[in-house]
């Protein structure tokens, strides 16, 4: 009999900021039930109305190395001189029950995930042009100049490593953003490579079986 490997997937979604990231992913929530979205730890403050615990957990920077030495992230990172990271804490539990994770992270952390967790997804959303990304970015209003410049200096140097990923989404409008992303995971639950193999193992006992069947008697 086939079986289907029934463990859920690790999907990484990367893009600059502004590119509409959470937004999609929230979407995403609404349409695809299956899936835990990880919340990350910072270093960084809370910008505008973020929560604590929901948002992120928002930790010093000492708290932060701590966790470091204690090897409680899957990953972490370096991001406009922040650090950000995924708890380990769930996620195997969450994949085990056959719940699709999400994490949202930037480029350095998700090609660390690529080097060492096997078979995880990785997809990147782009904003619409580069304009567009600017203007999105200036009316968060939430930062500095500075900051916000960046942010954009950023993009460029996360946009040049794009074929790293899986698959590449425009986000033009969230709503066909999102389906996209659930469309891609919905193919992926599909691959040939989630085929246990454990199809041959009772191949004589499943013969013999048939051959011994008694409706097959007044043949
Ligand atoms: P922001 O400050 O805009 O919330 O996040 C800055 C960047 O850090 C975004 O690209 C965001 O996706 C990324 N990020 C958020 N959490 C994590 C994490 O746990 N690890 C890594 N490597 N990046 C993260």
């Amino acid at each position: 009999m086939l079986k289907l490997n029934k463990k859920g997937s690790l999907i990484v979604i990367s893009g600059p900021s502004g590119a509409g990231k959470d937004t999609v992913v929230n979407k995403l929530k609404e349409i695809n039930d299956n899936i835990w979205v990880s919340i990350s730890c910072t270093s960084r403050l809370p910008r505008g109305s973020e929560i604590d615990g929901k948002d992120y957990f928002f930790l010093t920077k000492e708290q932060f190395e701590e966790k470091i030495n204690n090897n409680e992230f899957l990953e972490y990172a370096v991001y406009n001189d922040n650090y950000y990271g995924t708890p380990l804490y769930k996620i195997n539990e969450k994949l085990n029950e056959g719940i699709d994770v999400i994490l949202v992270i930037e480029v350095q952390g998700a090609l660390y995930v690529k080097q060492h967790v096997k078979d995880a997804i990785f997809i990147f959303i782009m904003p619409p042009s580069m304009e567009e990304l600017k203007n999105r970015l200036v009316n968060r209003k939430t930062e500095s100049k500075d900051k916000i410049l960046n942010r954009f200096k950023t993009a460029y140097n996360e946009i040049n490593e794009i074929t790293k990923y899986n698959y590449v989404v425009v986000n033009d409008e969230i709503e066909k953003a999102s389906n996209k992303v659930n469309s891609i995971i919905m193919s992926e639950k599909c691959r040939v490579d989630r085929i246990e193999d454990v199809y041959v193992s009772n191949k004589e006992e499943m013969i013999h079986e048939l051959l011994m069947d008694k409706k097959f008697d007044n043949e």
